[in-house]
């Protein structure tokens, strides 16, 4: 985002202002250049080390422009659902670059998934290992082992514990269970590695050290003791970015410093072939490339307490704040940042929780005004909802002063499209 030499603000070389104007409130906008620009910064902070794969995390904001942007640099997808890789699928993405990931798939997205031709499934948990030994029947599936690794992080500071509770993938203790089952009973099922994800928002890289340590020992141990030549280890993803001015995140050099470090210690101390090293980032791909338009509505002032200005979205198409108390910076684009007032950003959905920013200075903020919230593109489009029957907004890439609509706006016809009158309802 930069100001043009008539001092309006530009995205993508598009006018902010322009684009609220010709596609309407609220708008996702997605810059192009910056996904990009974030694809090509991974690629050369982790080009010292050979075998690295990247895998987008397509939950973060999967739909068929974004896929084939992120395919068209050489990234492959951790996908976990058949909508998702049906979507990935239609971007005409290469899916031999595809990992199917997730603690409940079922029966029709695995078999979705084996159509479709997808490289790799994370197998997480023992009923998943027999469900798809029975759906690789006819063809061979190259899996890698979901494990838990006992590091929990919660963001700024981490736990580690011998054993967790986690929902994902197989405790340390039954991985030798699961490496034995598939072994000695699906002959279809090709085991190629193992595979972790500690958390999402991490700062701290030294979690991810500790998670290489396990991963890399682990492997080691399970190639020594069932004389297999396992040789990849995933990651995962949750690289932390910056929302507000509290957020320090590492940069993506910084972090594939550490991790590189890491693994080439573990790879010594191990004594083991270097792995392929597969990554998953998600959030620190997507989210800076987005920010979310707004029109601002009405006002109320509280007496003798909080201001809130009411926008023409909230918690349907940014649902994090009332989620989880996430945080987000955002400005006035009309406006120059002078006589800042203290206000909170209410949402229009009929819910008190639905604030999207609460005591954010802002320039007198009044009825028309557009509203620039930063850092919305990941989880933002992809955890929207239709609450209170209100149509998801559009989404525009912009890209060399180019605006594109990538996601159409629903329109009410859309909102009813899938109901159904039963006959014997009908007058
Ligand atoms: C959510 C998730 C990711 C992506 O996490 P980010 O925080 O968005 O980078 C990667 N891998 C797995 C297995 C996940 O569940």
């Amino acid at each position: 985002m930069r100001t043009n030499s008539n001092g309006r603000l530009e995205i993508g070389g598009c006018d902010v202002i322009g684009l609220a104007e010709k596609y309407g409130t609220p708008l996702y906008v997605i810059d192009e250049q910056t996904i990009r620009n974030i694809c090509k910064d991974y690629k050369s902070a982790f080009s010292k080390y050979e075998k690295v794969k990247m895998l987008y995390a397509s939950k973060a904001l999967c739909n068929t422009a974004v896929s084939s942007i992120v395919a068209s640099e050489g990234f492959g997808f951790d996908a976990v659902s058949g909508g998702e890789i049906f979507t990935i699928y239609k971007s005409g993405a290469d899916m031999s670059k595809v990992l199917f990931n997730g603690n409940n798939k079922s029966f029709d997205e695995i078999s979705l998934a084996l159509d479709l031709g997808v490289g790799r499934i994370s197998v997480d948990n023992f009923f998943e290992i027999s469900l798809l030994n029975e759906l690789a029947k006819s063809k061979s599936v190259d899996i890698l082992l979901r494990i838990t690794p006992g590091i929990e992080c919660h963001t700024h500071e981490y736990i580690q514990t011998g054993q967790i509770d986690s929902k994902f993938g197989f405790d340390l203790s039954q991985i030798d269970e699961a490496v034995e089952l598939i072994l000695t009973e699906c002959e279809n099922l090709t085991l190629r590695g193992l595979h972790a994800h500690i958390g999402s928002q991490i700062f701290e890289t030294k979690v991810f050290s500790d998670e290489i340590e396990i991963l890399v020992k682990e492997l080691a141990r399970i190639n020594e003791k069932y004389n297999l030549k396992l040789d990849e280890i995933n990651i995962g993803g949750g690289i932390g970015v910056k929302y507000t001015e509290n957020d320090c995140p590492p940069s993506i050099y910084e972090t594939a410093e550490k991790i590189l470090t890491s693994l080439e210690k573990a790879i010594e101390k191990y004594k083991i072939d270097p792995p392929a090293l597969i990554l998953e980032p998600g959030r620190s791909i997507i989210s800076t490339s987005g920010v979310t338009l707004y029109t601002i509505g009405s006002s109320k002032q509280v007496p003798n307490g909080t201001k809130y200005v009411a926008i023409d979205g909230g918690m349907a198409d940014n649902p994090r704040p009332a989620m989880y108390g996430a945080d987000y910076s955002a400005f006035i684009v009309n406006k120059e940042e002078i006589s800042l007032q203290k206000v909170t950003i209410a949402g229009r959905f009929c819910e008190s929780g639905d604030i999207l920013i609460k005591n954010i200075n802002l320039p007198n903020p009044e009825e028309g005004d557009i509203l620039c919230v930063l850092n919305t593109g990941a989880y933002n489009y992809s955890m929207a909802s239709n609450y209170n029957r209100v149509q998801k907004p559009a989404m525009v890439l912009v890209n060399n002063s180019q605006s594109d609509i990538i996601e159409i706006r629903e329109t009410l016809e859309d909102l009813i499209s899938h109901d159904v009158i039963p006959d014997r309802l009908k007058k």
